[in-house]
């Protein structure tokens, strides 16, 4: 396994945002990671990106404990994370947010502008190179989080709702991307709250409630599980939200 997540725990106070959860994820995977919200999944991401601590668990990635490893020791490593709130440097170009995430593997200037280059063209955000990220809109954000996760050269990437605010339109291009970025050889694990993506790009997709783990399987077999409906009752699980 790429990366195996064993009975991972992360309290707040008495409250368990995550509550025990496993996930084992093999080289070459798109998971889906879906759920409710609230259901812990952007704290279980902070968790495996190393942005805080467990509080119970053990994380391997490649063979390796990183339990306790820093974000610059699991960026290092080849993980890397999208945040659901996207977390740029406004007043910065957006070549230089991605620029940022390039001096990770190339310390020197050149080279590292070089690689900002490349996935800046890769994203489609050649164009807005120069812009201020503050000027960008809801797709540029989306698509420069990713940027500057890619930017670092990661093995595994952790997008989380990289998709949210785009219109169908918008969602379809994102899934290219997204699609573009496997082929890279990069393995994803990806929330999103979008049925039709996940079961347009996953090939396993592991449900969150209450933090904790509760369906993991093919997407089509865990949409139809019961334990999943019931825990998405009263909330839509239908395909209308899709991309057509
Ligand atoms: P999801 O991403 O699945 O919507 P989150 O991981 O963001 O869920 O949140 C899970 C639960 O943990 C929520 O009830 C949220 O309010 C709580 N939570 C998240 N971060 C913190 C924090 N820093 N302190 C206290 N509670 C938190
Ligand atoms: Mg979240």
């Amino acid at each position: 396994m790429l990366l195996e997540a064993r009975g991972i725990v992360k309290s707040f106070g008495a409250f368990r945002a995550v509550d025990g959860a496993d996930l084992a994820v093999a080289e070459g995977d798109i998971i889906g990671l879906i759920g409710p919200n609230g259901a812990g999944k952007s704290t279980f991401f902070n968790v495996l990106a190393g942005d805080t601590a467990a509080t119970a668990g053990t994380i391997t990635f490649d063979g390796r404990d990183i339990t306790r490893a820093t974000p610059e020791e699991h960026a290092q490593l080849g993980i890397a994370r999208s945040f659901q709130v996207p977390v740029t440097f406004e007043d910065m170009s957006v070549a230089e947010n991605v620029l940022v995430g390039a001096f990770l593997r190339h310390p020197g200037r050149a080279a590292a502008e070089a690689a900002t280059a490349e996935v800046l063209e890769f994203t489609g955000l050649a164009p807005l190179a120069d812009g201020r990220a503050r000027s960008l809109g809801t797709p540029g954000r989306k698509r420069l989080e990713i940027a500057r996760a890619l930017a670092t050269e990661p093995r595994l990437l952790l997008l989380d709702e990289a998709l949210a605010g785009l219109t169908p339109v918008e969602v379809r291009a994102a899934i290219e991307l997204v699609r573009r970025v496997h082929a890279r050889g990069i393995t994803l694990v990806i929330v999103e709250h979008i049925m039709e993506v996940i079961l347009t790009l996953a090939h396993r997709a592991v449900v969150f409630h209450q933090g904790r783990v509760i369906a993991d399987g093919t997407p089509r077999a865990v949409v139809a599980d019961p334990a999943v409906v019931s825990a998405y009752l009263g909330r839509s699980m239908s395909r209308r939200a899709a991309p057509r």
